[in-house]
C-alpha cells in the first residue's frame, strides 16, 4: 500500500492517538526523569516504540512499515511529548524517512526499510550542521570524494544527535568544491551511511548540553564508505533535503502542541490544588488567565498544524502552512512552560516535579533543528517578498 494520499478519517487518528497513550502509560514520569538524571538512551521505550510498529509510521507497507501519513505520524510523536516523554530521542528515523522514500534507490530501501521496521537497524542519525555551517547549509564543508567504487569523506560535524543509537546515519556532504560552483545551492550530496561497515576513522565525542540529547560532535578521517551509498543524484542533496523541511517542521510543530498541552494541564491541576492564602492559587487571574491565554495559543497553532499536515497529504504546496505551525507551536509551548514554571512557584525547579526537565526540553524547539528566525525568513521573504538576508 502506498502511504496516505489524503488525510486519514479522524477515528483513525483517534485510535492511534489513544493506542499510543496507552504505550506511554508503561514510561511514565519517573522512568523519563530517571532517563533525563542518568543521560540515559531511554532504550526501553525506543524499543517498545518500534514493537509496537508506530516508530515505522512512514515506512511503506511493501517494506514493512505501517505505510501511514504525515497526519498519524504527527499525533504519534505529539503522544509521546504529551505524556511526559521526549520523543527526540526517536523522532529522527521520521523527519529523514521522506528523503530516503523519495530519492533512495530500490536496492537501498529493500537492503534498509525492513530490517528499520522491524527495529534490526536504527536510522536515528541525522548530519547536516557543521562548526562554520548551522544555518546556511550552503556553506558545508565536509568533503565526500568518489575514489573508484568508495566515497572518501573527511571533515567535521557538530551537534549530531543519537550516533551512537543508530547504525545508520544519513549524511550531507560536499561533493563539489564550493568555488567551482555557478549555482551555490549545488555540490551537495546525501549518503546513507551504514556505520556499521565503515573503513577509516569515524570519531563521535559527547557533547555536555542543557538536554538528555545524546548529541555530538563527528570527526571524520578518511572514512570511506561504499559508493551505492550516495542518495539519489551526486550534488542534489540540498535540494533533497530541502524537500523534508516541510514534514520535519509539521513533525516538529507536533512535538511542541504535545508539550504545550503537558504544561497546561499540569499547571492547571497544581493551580486548582495548592492553597495559598487560604484559596487555590487558580482563582487568582495572575495565575488563571496566562494558562487560560497559553491554551488558547497552543490550541490556534494546532489548526494551523493539522492545515499544513492536511496540504502535505493532499501533495499541495505547504510551505507557508508547515512554517507558521513550527513557528507558533514552538512559541506556544515555551508560553505554557514559562507559565508552568510560574505557577508552580519554587516547586517548579524540582526535578520531582518534571516541569525543569519538560522546559529545557521544549525550549529546543525554538532553536533546533531549524531557528525560529530562519522560519521568520522563510515567511518574510517567499511568502512576503521582503528582501533577503542571505
Ligand atoms: C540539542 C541539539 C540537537 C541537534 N541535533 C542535530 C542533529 O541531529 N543534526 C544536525 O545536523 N544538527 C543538529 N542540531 C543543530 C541545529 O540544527 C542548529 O543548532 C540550528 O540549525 C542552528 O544552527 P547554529 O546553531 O549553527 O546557529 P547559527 O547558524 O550560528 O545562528 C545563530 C543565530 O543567528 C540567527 N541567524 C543567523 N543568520 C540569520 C539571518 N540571516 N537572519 C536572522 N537570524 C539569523 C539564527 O537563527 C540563530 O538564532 C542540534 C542542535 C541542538 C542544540
Amino acid at each position: 500500500m502506498e502511504t496516505h494520499t489524503s488525510p486519514p478519517a479522524s477515528e483513525d487518528r483517534q485510535a492511534i492517538r489513544e493506542a499510543v497513550r496507552s504505550l506511554c502509560k508503561d514510561f511514565p514520569d519517573p522512568y523519563w526523569r530517571a532517563v533525563d538524571k542518568e543521560e540515559r538512551y531511554p532504550e526501553e521505550f525506543v524499543t517498545a516504540l518500534t514493537k509496537s510498529g508506530y516508530l515505522a509510521a512512514l515506512i511503506p507497507e511493501e517494506y514493512g512499515g505501517a505505510g501511514l501519513g504525515i497526519t498519524e505520524a504527527s499525533v504519534i510523536l505529539e503522544e509521546i511529548n504529551h505524556s511526559g516523554g521526549n520523543s527526540g530521542a526517536c523522532h529522527a528515523q521520521m523527519y529523514t524517512m521522506g528523503t530516503v522514500l523519495r530519492h533512495g534507490s530500490d536496492e537501498q530501501k529493500r537492503r534498509y526499510l525492513p530490517a528499520i521496521a522491524e527495529g534490526k537497524l536504527r536510522l536515528q542519525a541525522f548530519a547536516i550542521t557543521e562548526p562554520n555551517a548551522g544555518s546556511d547549509t550552503t556553506r558545508l564543508e565536509t568533503r565526500a570524494e568518489r575514489k573508484g567504487d568508495r566515497y572518501v569523506i573527511n571533515g567535521q560535524k557538530i551537534f549530531i544527535s543519537r550516533v551512537k543509537q543508530s547504525d545508520l546515519m544519513l549524511l550531507m556532504a560536499r561533493t563539489t568544491p564550493y568555488e567551482e560552483l555557478k549555482d551555490k545551492t549545488q555540490g551537495l550530496s546525501v549518503f546513507l551511511v551504514d556505520m556499521r561497515s565503515v573503513k577509516g576513522k569515524l570519531e563521535v565525542q559527547p557533547l555536555d548540553l542543557m538536554i538528555n540529547h545524546h548529541t555530538n560532535t563527528v570527526f571524520f578521517d578518511d572514512v570511506e564508505i561504499p559508493a551505492d551509498s550516495l542518495v539519489g543524484e551526486e550534488g542534489m542533496g540540498f535540494r533533497y533535503i530541502i524537500d523534508g523541511w516541510n514534514a520535519e517542521r509539521i513533525l516538529i510543530a507536533a512535538e511542541a502542541i504535545g508539550d504545550g498541552h503537558w504544561f497546561t494541564e499540569r499547571a492547571s491541576a497544581y493551580a486548582r490544588d495548592r492553597v495559598v492564602f487560604g484559596r487555590p492559587i487558580g482563582a487568582n487571574q495572575g495565575i488563571q488567565f496566562p494558562i487560560a491565554q497559553a491554551y488558547a495559543h497552543i490550541e490556534a497553532a494546532d489548526l494551523m498544524r493539522y492545515q499544513a499536515a492536511s496540504k502535505f497529504e493532499r501533495k499541495e504546496k505547504c510551505g507557508a502552512e508547515a512554517n507558521m505551525a513550527k513557528l507558533l507551536a514552538s512559541e506556544a509551548a515555551w508560553e505554557a512552560a514559562n507559565v508552568c514554571l510560574n505557577t508552580f512557584g519554587g516547586y517548579g525547579f524540582a526535578r520531582d516535579y518534571d516541569v525543569e526537565r519538560k522546559f529545557r526540553e521544549t525550549r529546543l524547539l525554538t532553536t533546533a533543528p531549524v531557528s525560529n528566525n530562519m522560519v521568520l525568513a522563510f515567511l518574510g521573504q517567499n511568502v512576503l517578498g521582503m528582501p533577503r538576508s542571505y
